[in-house]
This record gives C-alpha cells, structure tokens and sequence, in this order.
C-alpha cells in the first residue's frame, strides 16, 4: 500500500458549500449583505449570544474594525499576550497604539491575569485577550480588572468559535469579539471572518466604518431617505459567495467540532503515558473551559528534541508544526509595542509547542499517534 502524505491541515469541507454558491449566483446579489451574509449573522447573534454579529473579510479586519471603534489615540496601549498570531498587535499598531505584552499563563498559554495589573499606565486603553487553541482566557479576573480600572476588553476568538467559559460563548464577553473563517480554523470560508458587538454602544457605528463609512446599512432599513458619507471607514465585508460557503459550514459547525473533539480526545488518552514518563505535556484545558478542539499541542522538553521531532515526522511524510515567533522579541514587535516584564512561558512555547495535524481519516490518525510513539521509544 502506498503511503501518502499527511499534512498539516486539511480545509473541512460539508458537501453543500458549492449547491450554495450557485445559489447565490441564481440570486443575482454578489456583493455583500445579501440573504448569504444575513443568515450567517443571524446564526452567530444566536449561536454566540451577541447582540449584533457583522462578517467581515477576515479575523484581522475585524480587530481592525475594534480598533477603530475605541478611537484610539496614538500613544494609547492595549495590553495582549506576546504569544500570538501578528494580527492580534497590528490591529492597533495601524492606530498609532502600543501593544504591551504581558506572559501567559503555563498551564492554558493564554494571558496571565495575574501579570496584567502591572502592565497598566495611564495610557493604557484595552485588554486584547486571545483565547489560544479554543481555551477561554480568565475572563472573570479579566473583567473585574477592566472595570476596575476603565479599560475595554476585546476577545480575539480567531480559534474559538462554539468554545465556552463557564457557560457563556467565547467571543460573547468582552465589549468586542473578532472571529476567524480561515482556511486552517474550525469553521472555514477560506479567508473570513466577525467582529461580534456585545456593547449595543458600538453597534451603529460598527456598521457604518464597515460600509466605507456610510450610513449604507440605515438607508436600506428605510431609516434615512438617502445615504451618505458620516465617518472613518473601509471596506471590511465579504461577498456573497463566500458568505455562502460559510452558510454551508454553520449548518454542520456542531458535527465538525464534535468530530474534532473526537480526534482530540484520541490523541489526548493515547499521549497520556508519555506525559507520564516526562516526555511531554499535554494540553491542559480547565474544567470551566468547553473546548472546541481547534489545535492539538505538545510541549517538548527544548527547542533540540523538538527540531529532530519534526524532522522524525516528516521523513514519515506527516507535517506537523510549530508556531509563534514571540511578537516582544520580532522586528516590528520591537519597533512599534514593548514587553511588561520577563517572558520566560512565552518564549518556552515558542520553543518547545509543536501541534499535530488534527482533522484526519482515523487511519491517518493512527500513523501521527504510532509515529510520536515511535519518536520517544
Ligand atoms: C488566525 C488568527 C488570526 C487571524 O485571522 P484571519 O482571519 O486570518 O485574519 C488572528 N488571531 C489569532 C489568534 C489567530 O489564530
């Protein structure tokens, strides 16, 4: 039997998304905010609990969106972690603001809350969590420390779609929620994304910075007689045909994320014994945290075994990797944000994290389980 390659991510696909497209071409409404795009709202508002969901083109658009509603000032700082995707600082870097970053915690690797307080000056405007790998930051702690101290909380949940903390939908419990329909995310529309408004305070706004600054939206609920230039924006929304692909993937979200969680949940018992000897550790996901299977990680003893890991794997044909360059420690991290503090379980994740390709047949997923086996015997 020939062996194929098994690579890193394979876009999750339901069977419907092209008799949707067509559809949509049947429709004669190809740019955005047709039908497509109302129902793929319409299921986040329910799904998520937020009061008012707008897709957008992609995750970093819509923390670009965020980042225009707080009308940042340059100078002003939003605290995030510095492990991270790049979108997360660029956001607000775009604004003139400073990312300050603070360490994650060792046990989830999302943002400390216990590090945050230290990192906060008088220009000091928002928190930016990112609940990694589908895990609910502390959001509780997290609040009481934005309350406390008059800040905005804005949930990065690229990775967290049906993910919940303590009962309540991730991307529901900050001000702002962005999302992400990536091609390597749970629930996919190729390039894609949300920005979820849980304070009706920047609803009307939210609407108008996505539609080139124009009241467009108000126009065509009859609410004004003629639409027109009011404020900042851009071009933040999709088309419909790939709001109707996205349509296709919401219908099975749960299928795909329970499915996901299976293979999670595979991995998971059959590593045991190797965390068992100190060989690895393994995901660590708070029992007030439902996960959503979004990313399986390892965390090897150093960057050396975790070079010659993957070697291993890939002369066996399967790709896992690795991921973040610390954002404190790149060039343009350097240049335009700052780190509160020492790093030290942020810069042991970016050397020793390595994640295993997830959405596989179960034949394919034997041969990644017998293969890191293999690598450790
Ligand atoms: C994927 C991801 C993003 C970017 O999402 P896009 O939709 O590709 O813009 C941002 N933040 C995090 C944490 C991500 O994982």
């Amino acid at each position: 039997m020939t062996r194929s390659a098994i690579p890193f991510n394979r876009p999750t696909m339901t069977g419907r998304e092209l008799a949707y497209i067509a559809e949509a071409h049947a429709n004669g409404h190809l740019s955005g905010d047709g039908p497509f795009t109302r129902r793929c709202q319409a299921w986040l508002e329910q799904t998520i609990g937020t009061g008012k969901a707008l897709l957008t083109h992609s995750c970093t658009a819509a923390l670009e969106m965020a980042a225009l509603l707080m009308e940042l000032a340059p100078g002003d700082e939003v605290i995030m972690p510095s492990y991270t995707f790049v979108s997360t600082a660029n956001a607000f870097v775009l604004r003139g603001a400073v990312p300050v970053f603070v360490d994650i915690r060792p046990d989830t690797l999302n943002l400390d809350e216990n590090l945050i307080e230290a990192a906060i000056t008088p220009r000091t405007r928002a928190i930016c969590v990112v609940h990694y790998a589908g895990v609910g930051c502390e959001m509780e702690a997290i609040g009481a420390i934005a309350t406390r101290h008059r800040l905005i909380v804005i949930e990065d949940a690229a990775q967290a779609i049906l993910s919940t903390y303590k009962g309540k939908s991730l991307g529901s419990l900050g001000e702002l929620g962005a999302m992400s329909f990536h091609e390597t995310k749970n629930i996919i529309s190729g390039e894609g994304g949300a920005l979820l408004v849980n304070d009706p305070g920047f609803a009307e706004r939210a609407e108008i910075i996505r539609e080139k600054g124009t009241n467009r939206s108000q126009f065509f609920r009859g609410q004004v007689d003629k639409y027109t230039w009011v404020d900042v924006g851009s071009s933040y929304l999709p088309g419909e045909i790939v709001a109707a692909f996205l349509a296709a993937q919401m219908e099975d979200a749960r299928r795909i994320t329970e499915e996901r969680l299976a293979i999670w949940d595979r991995y998971h018992a059959a590593f045991a014994a190797l965390e068992m000897r100190d060989q690895v550790r393994r995901p660590i996901v708070p029992a007030h945290c439902l996960h959503n299977a979004h990313m399986y990680y390892l965390l090897l003893r150093d960057v050396d075994t975790r070079s010659r890991f993957i070697a291993t794997l890939k002369a066996a044909d399967i790709h896992p990797v690795f991921h973040y360059v610390p954002l404190h420690s790149a060039p343009a991290g350097r240049r335009y944000g700052r780190a509160s503090g020492k790093m030290p379980v942020t810069d042991r994740a970016s050397d020793c994290l390595v994640r295993l390709p997830l959405w596989l047949p179960d034949m394919q997923q034997d041969r990644v389980i017998d293969a890191v086996e293999a690598f450790f015997r």
